[in-house]
């Protein structure tokens, strides 16, 4: 058997799959992750001086037009084929949740109907007074001519709705908890698993497997690791999978 079927059976003996992707599953999209060798935005930014909730309450104009730019660069990307089979997947009952660290909006483009996006999204805003929500391209406008920070109609402080350096997780992350436990096998795709604390997950999965192109700290606790592209592992595994039920 090779890594595939070996995924592929993994995968079709589990009753209830999470999948929990990262910022590599949508390197193909165009999208640099964080810590790639060369390409990780790591390298070109440092996160803390640009999204952070105390860049954005102290320096605003950093935050705007550094951090926001960095926002909104990511909004516009379109899925790829590892997205795009994951909504398949989702489709056939064969996984059962995504939890996402991505703010990239790809799973809910792709058309996965369960995702939790533990990290936030690039969709939309919300005034820290009143709650009111923005969508992300009215508050880019309002950046754009210089309203900075920009401000609801309230008089509050409008700000993207993407979990910033120094914010708590939404509500979410804690159903993703529950349901990892649950589950009988959680698979990372394309995430360092360095973050915290979303990379928790992978220590309290029953069985877990790894699609991913480098190392990561739980590699020792894996059942299987596969190190694919992400849509190259996921194109394998689905075509055993189908053979499977041929
Ligand atoms: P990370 O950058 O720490 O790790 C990405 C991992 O993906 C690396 O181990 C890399 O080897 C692997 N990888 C890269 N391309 C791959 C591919 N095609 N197939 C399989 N694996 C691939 O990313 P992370 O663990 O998600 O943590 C970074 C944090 O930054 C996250 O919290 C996320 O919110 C944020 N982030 C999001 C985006 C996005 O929304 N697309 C992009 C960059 C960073």
């Amino acid at each position: 058997m090779n890594l595939f079927e070996k995924a592929a059976s993994m995968i079709q003996n589990s009753k209830y799959t999470v999948v929990l992707t990262g910022a590599g599953i949508s390197t193909e999209s165009g999208i640099p992750d964080f810590r790639s060798p060369g390409t990780g935005l790591w390298e070109k930014i440092d996160p803390m001086k640009a999204l952070s909730t105390e860049v954005l309450y102290n320096d605003p104009q950093q935050f705007y037009r550094v951090g926001f730019e960095l926002i909104l660069s990511i909004k516009d990307a379109e899925p790829n084929k590892a997205h795009y089979m994951l909504t398949e997947m989702e489709s056939a009952g064969i996984i059962n949740l995504i939890i996402t660290q991505n703010i990239d909006n790809l799973h809910i483009k792709a058309g996965s109907k369960r995702v939790f996006e533990v990290h936030g999204n690039t969709r939309t805003c919300t005034c820290i007074k009143c709650e009111r929500q923005y969508l992300i391209n009215q508050v880019k406008d309002m950046v754009k001519n210089n309203s900075i920070p920009p401000k609801c109609s309230c008089g509050g402080i409008i700000r993207p709705d993407v979990v910033l350096f120094g914010d708590m997780l939404p509500e979410c992350f804690d159903k993703g908890v529950r349901e990892v436990k649950l589950a009988d096998l959680l698979i990372v795709i394309g995430s360092s698993l360095t973050v915290g604390p979303v990379n928790y997950l992978a220590g309290i999965c029953k069985k877990l497997m790894i699609l991913n192109i480098g190392d990561t700290p739980f590699d020792y606790r894996a059942d299987i690791i596969i190190r694919e592209k992400a849509s190259a592992a996921l194109e394998n595994i689905m075509e055993c999978l189908k053979s499977k039920l041929r």
